[in-house]
């Protein structure tokens, strides 16, 4: 029955593709494999509810990417991917960035590679350089640590809505406490992944390893700067561009004319998406071995956060995961084809299942399971213990292998006293500078974890 329908693609491929190459539109041997091989990964990890069919196509020829479903019914494709030129592809990405790999795409249409691609990469070796050794476990790799959110204090913190603030005391009452109550917890997720990275790379540089972090400094951003200072250079002309990018939209039409002045909707819509694009650009830049992103999660069902739950679960995600709407630009549809064809997903899930393993026996957090939240359960595909497929920004436009880090829920009735408590100054010295006990562990946690993967790669 394969047998037939195989004959068939054929016929119709040699008709579509007779002005290109002969050697790229012929189907090479295993193909057939091949196209069981990505057919089941992208349904096991990318395409989420099956979705998106519309934007692909897996074949006896190899892959192809359509913009949508008027131009796969005509067989346009935005570009193919034969399954001859699958590991000039792959030298290609060990080489390239992976800006450099899409500009290739967007010229390739449904040509093969040019000839000196295919010269070039043909027989590519990537050069390798773990030098490891007992003292320096972690010499020879590069790893960027992204220390989630910017807020060190109240205003920022309440500016991108990452900011906890609750009254232990009278947990019944629903009103907002203030700082001025008693037992207050106050405390913002920005502040708690910068001291976790910044910590955490002290630890691994002393191993060998080559860190790297987004934010230098607490309340500085990816952009190296402070929010107001980019608000006050760099807003006009990112909303400029967005504008361009986005004509239609109302939102930043008003933005633009001054009729929407509120910082909220400045910080949401224009700044936040540009600065994880830099986050995003400047790891892919540093070309790491291993990027982590560190951050601190809430129960979604204790909204608005007046008052502690006593839900605690650790997860981690890892790229994957699109829904329906999500490749409605070339970007988009480039990192889909790139995560498909890469083992950038596989590696991902390992590493990251070793840091799930590690946060649940280190921090005593049970692991969450795809029931646990209404997020994991709507837009995610579980794939290990705590680890699920995400498509997030950083998810989607990092290279290589991933680890996003959620330890714990900061607003757990215990977390968020131990998260808060005053380090102990004379056990706590290892850091330039002093971390509680709670902190130490979730370091200690992701340090095993790198060790760990370091040592299986
Ligand atoms: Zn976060």
């Amino acid at each position: 029955m394969r047998k037939s329908i195989c004959l068939k693609m054929v016929n119709v491929g040699m008709a579509l593709c007779c002005s290109f190459s002969l050697s790229a539109q012929m189907p090479i041997l295993g193909a057939d494999s091949l196209m069981r091989h990505y057919n089941k990964k992208m349904h096991q990890y990318i395409d989420r509810d099956s979705a998106l069919g519309d934007h692909y196509l897996i074949d006896i020829f190899g892959i192809s990417i359509f913009a949508g479903a008027n131009e796969k019914k005509v067989n346009k494709p935005e570009y193919r991917l034969y399954w001859s030129e699958l590991q000039i592809f792959k030298n290609m990405y060990n080489d390239l960035s992976r800006k450099e790999v899409m500009d290739v795409f967007s010229t390739k249409g449904s040509k093969s590679f040019s000839g000196s691609i295919v010269k070039h990469y043909s027989n590519f070796s990537p050069s390798v350089s773990n030098k490891s050794n007992a003292i320096s476990p972690l010499k020879g790799l590069k790893i960027a640590l992204d220390p989630g959110h910017i807020a060190s204090d109240t205003a920022m913190g309440r500016l991108e809505d990452k900011y906890l603030l609750f009254n232990l005391r009278d947990n019944s009452q629903k009103s907002e406490p203030t700082l001025e109550s008693e037992e207050v917890v106050s405390m913002a997720e920005g502040m708690l992944t910068w001291q976790t990275a910044n910590a955490l790379a002290t630890l691994l540089r002393k191993q060998g390893a080559e860190v790297f972090l987004t934010r230098p400094q607490a309340n500085i951003t990816a952009f190296g700067k402070t929010y107001q200072q980019w608000k006050k250079y760099d807003y006009k002309r990112t909303l400029d561009s967005l504008c361009k990018i986005n004509p239609t939209d109302v939102r930043l039409k008003k933005l633009r004319s001054g009729k929407i002045k509120k910082e909220n909707i400045i910080f949401r819509y224009v700044f936040r998406d540009a600065e994880l694009r830099k986050r995003a650009q400047v790891i892919n830049a540093f070309n790491p071995d291993l990027t982590i992103f560190i951050h601190y999660n809430v129960d979604e069902k204790n909204k608005p956060w007046v008052t502690p739950t006593s839900q605690n679960y650790c997860m981690t995600f890892v790229p994957g995961s699109f829904q329906q709407n999500e490749l409605s630009d070339f970007e988009r549809r480039f990192d889909f084809l790139r995560l498909l064809l890469t083992q950038e997903i596989e590696n991902s899930i390992i590493a990251a299942g070793i840091t799930a393993r590690h946060f649940q026996t280190e921090l005593n957090v049970p692991l969450a399971k795809i029931t646990d939240a209404t997020y994991l359960l709507e837009n995610c595909i579980p794939a290990g213990p705590g680890v699920f497929c995400r498509n997030l920004s950083l998810t989607r436009l990092v290279q290589g292998t991933i680890i996003y880090g959620e330890a714990l829920y900061q607003d757990n009735f215990k977390e968020c006293l131990r998260l808060i408590e005053k380090p102990n100054v004379a056990s706590e010295n290892q850091y330039p500078f002093i971390l509680n006990a709670r902190l130490t562990a979730v370091v200690a946690a992701y340090n095993k974890a790198v060790l760990e993967w370091a040592k299986s790669k």
